[in-house]
C-alpha cells in the first residue's frame, strides 16, 4: 500500500464553495431556524463548509414551490422540446465545469479526483443528455378495444416527486433521479445526504443557468430523521424516490403507506455475488472481482462483496488476489494515480473495522490488510478474507467497505444455492467462457443485474434495480420513465 498520502499533509483544494444555503423556488436561502450543520473532509475529519440545515418549515416551503411550479408555473405549459433542451444545456454546463464539480465530490465524499473528473461527472452529462432524448419521445398508445369505443392512453407526469440519495455516488444519484422527473415534466424536492449535501448544490444551480424555472428543482439539505421522513409521509407529495439502505427504505414504504400511499421507488442494499468458475480467465477474473469489490472504496451498492471461485483454481485464485490487494494504492484521493481514498466518516470506519474484527474471530483467513492507514482520516488497508463461510458475517451483511471475501464451490447447482441465499438482490458477476454455463446462470440468479465476464457497466441506458430487499423499481434506461408517468385511460364512445 502506498501510506505516503495518507500521512502527507492533505493536499488543498483548488474550488470555492459558492453554495451552502437551500435552494427553495429558485433562491438560495437560509434554513428558516438560521441552522447550519458541518460538512467535513473524510481526509482529514476537518469542517469543509457549513451547510444549512433544513428542518420541516423549510421543507413545507420546497413542497409549495415545487407545486406551485407544477400546477401553475411555466414548466407544465413548456412544450416537452423546450424542457428537453433545458436538459441538453444542463449537461453542457456540466462538461464546462467537470473538474470544478469533480473537486467538490472529491473533498465531499474522499473518492479519487480521478475518478470523479474521468468516470462519474462524464457519465452526469451523459444521463442528462439520454433523458433530454426521452423528453418529446413519450406518448401514450391506442387501444384496440371491444367495439363501440375508442380508447386511448395519456402518459403524464406524477406531480411533485421527492427525492432522496446516499453519500457513495451523490451526484451520479442526483442524475439517475433528476433526469427521469424532468423530462417527464415532473418537479422535484430533493435531499442530499448530510454527508455530501455540495455537489448538489452546486450543479442545481447551473440547472437554473441552463434555463430550469424556478422551483421544478428544490434543493433541502439536512437529515433523514427529520426533512427525509417528512418528505416520505408530506401529503402533498406524490412520489418518492430513494436510494440507501434496506432498512430506511422501509421506513419510507411505511410512511409513505401511512400518509397518503405514495409510490415509491426504492432502490438498496446488496450483497452481490461474483462467481469464477474454472474455466474463466482467472487474471481477468482477479481483476475484475478486484474492481468489482474495491471500486469506489468498497462503498458500492452492488459491490461483488461475496467472491466464490471453483475450487480447482481457488488457491491460484487467492494468491493472485492477495497480490493485487497489496499493490493497490491508497492515499489523498486528490493525488495522482491514486485508487483508493479514504472512507466516508468515522462511523462508517468504525463499522468496516468491526466487520474485519468479526471475520478474525469467526475463523477467516486474513490474507492481507485489516487495519487503519496513517492516523488521521478514515483509510483501510485494502484487505482481503480466503475460508470465509457463507454462515459468516462477513459473507452475510454489507460491510461497505474495502474488505473482499472469498468463499469455496464445487459445482454449479451448489454455487446458484448459495449465491442466491441473500435477503439481497441487487446484482452478480459470473467470469466463464462456457456459453451454457453463462446461459443457466443468467437465468438462475434472482438478482436484477447480470454481468458476464465484466462488472459495473454502468451505462445510461442500462437498467438498474433490485429483486427482494434489494428495492422496488428501476432506474436509468426506459424503464426509470415509468417511475416518473401516471397513465390515464380515456374512453370515447364510436
Ligand atoms: P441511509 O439509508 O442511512 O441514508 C440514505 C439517505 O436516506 C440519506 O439522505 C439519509 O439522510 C436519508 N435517511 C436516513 N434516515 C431516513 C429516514 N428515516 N427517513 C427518510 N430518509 C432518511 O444510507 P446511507 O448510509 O447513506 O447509504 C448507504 C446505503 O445505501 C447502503 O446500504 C447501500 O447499499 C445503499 N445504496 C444503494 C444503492 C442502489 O442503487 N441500490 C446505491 C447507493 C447506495
Amino acid at each position: 500500500f502506498s501510506s505516503s498520502a495518507a500521512t502527507e499533509e492533505p493536499i488543498t483544494p483548488n474550488v470555492e464553495i459558492k453554495h451552502t444555503k437551500l435552494l427553495i423556488n429558485g433562491q438560495f436561502v437560509d434554513s428558516a431556524s438560521g441552522k447550519t450543520f458541518p460538512t467535513l473532509d473524510p481526509r482529514t475529519g476537518e469542517v469543509i463548509a457549513n451547510v444549512s440545515e433544513a428542518s420541516v418549515e423549510d421543507l413545507d416551503r420546497a413542497v409549495a414551490a415545487a407545486r406551485k411550479a407544477f400546477d401553475e408555473g411555466p414548466w407544465p405549459k413548456m412544450t416537452a422540446y423546450e424542457r428537453s433542451k433545458i436538459l441538453y444545456r444542463f449537461a453542457d454546463l456540466i462538461e464546462k465545469h467537470n473538474d470544478e464539480i469533480a473537486t467538490l465530490e472529491t473533498w465531499d465524499n474522499g473518492k479519487p479526483f480521478e475518478q470523479a473528473a474521468q468516470i462519474e461527472v462524464p457519465m452526469v452529462a451523459r444521463l442528462f443528455r439520454y433523458y433530454a432524448g426521452w423528453a418529446d419521445k413519450i406518448h401514450g398508445l391506442t387501444v384496440p378495444a371491444d367495439g363501440a369505443y375508442h380508447v386511448q392512453t395519456l402518459h403524464e407526469p406524477i406531480g411533485v416527486c421527492g427525492q432522496i440519495i446516499p453519500w457513495n455516488f451523490p451526484l451520479l444519484m442526483y442524475a439517475w433521479k433528476i433526469g427521469p422527473a424532468l423530462a417527464t415534466g415532473n418537479t422535484v424536492v430533493m435531499k442530499p445526504a448530510e454527508l455530501t449535501p455540495l455537489s448538489a448544490l452546486y450543479v442545481s444551480n447551473l440547472l437554473h443557468e441552463a434555463g430550469l424555472p424556478p422551483g421544478v428543482v428544490n434543493i433541502i439539505s439536512g437529515f433523514g430523521a427529520t426533512v427525509g421522513a417528512g418528505l416520505a409521509s408530506h401529503m402533498d407529495v406524490d412520489k418518492v424516490a430513494f436510494t440507501g439502505s434496506t432498512a430506511t427504505g422501509q421506513t419510507i414504504l411505511e410512511l409513505s403507506a401511512k400518509s397518503n400511499l405514495k409510490q415509491a421507488t426504492l432502490e438498496l442494499g446488496g450483497k452481490s455475488p461474483f462467481i469464477v468458475f474454472d474455466d474463466a480467465d482467472i487474471d481477468e477474473a482477479v481483476n475484475t472481482a478486484h474492481f468489482a469489490l474495491f471500486f469506489n472504496q468498497g462503498q458500492c451498492c452492488c459491490a461483488g462483496s461475496r467472491t466464490f471461485v471453483h475450487e480447482r483454481v481457488y488457491d491460484e485464485f487467492v494468491e493472485k488476489s492477495r497480490e493485487l490487494a497489496k499493490k493497490r494504492i491508497v492515499g489523498d484521493p486528490f493525488k495522482q494515480g491514486v485508487e483508493q481514498g479514504p472512507q466516508i466518516d468515522v462511523k462508517q470506519f468504525k463499522k468496516i473495522l468491526k466487520y474485519i474484527k468479526s471475520g478474525v474471530e469467526d475463523g477467516a483467513n486474513l490474507e492481507t490488510g485489516g487495519e487503519r492507514l496513517g492516523s488521521k482520516g478514515y483509510y483501510i488497508k485494502p484487505t482481503v478474507f480466503s475460508d470465509v463461510k457463507d454462515d459468516m458475517l462477513i459473507a452475510k451483511d454489507e460491510i461497505f467497505g474495502p474488505v473482499q471475501s472469498i468463499l469455496k464451490f464445487k459445482d454449479i447447482n451448489e454455487v446458484i444455492q448459495r449465491a442466491n441465499n441473500s435477503r439481497y438482490g441487487l446484482a452478480a458477476g459470473v467470469f466463464t467462457k462456457n456459453i451454457d454455463t453463462a446461459n443457466t446462470m443468467m437465468r438462475a440468479l434472482r438478482v436484477g443485474s447480470v454481468w458476464i465476464n465484466c462488472f459495473d457497466v454502468f451505462d445510461a441506458t442500462i437498467p438498474f434495480g433490485g429483486y427482494k430487499m434489494s428495492g422496488h423499481g428501476r432506474e436509468k434506461g426506459i424503464y426509470s420513465l415509468s417511475n416518473y408517468l401516471q397513465v390515464k385511460a380515456v374512453v370515447t364512445p364510436l
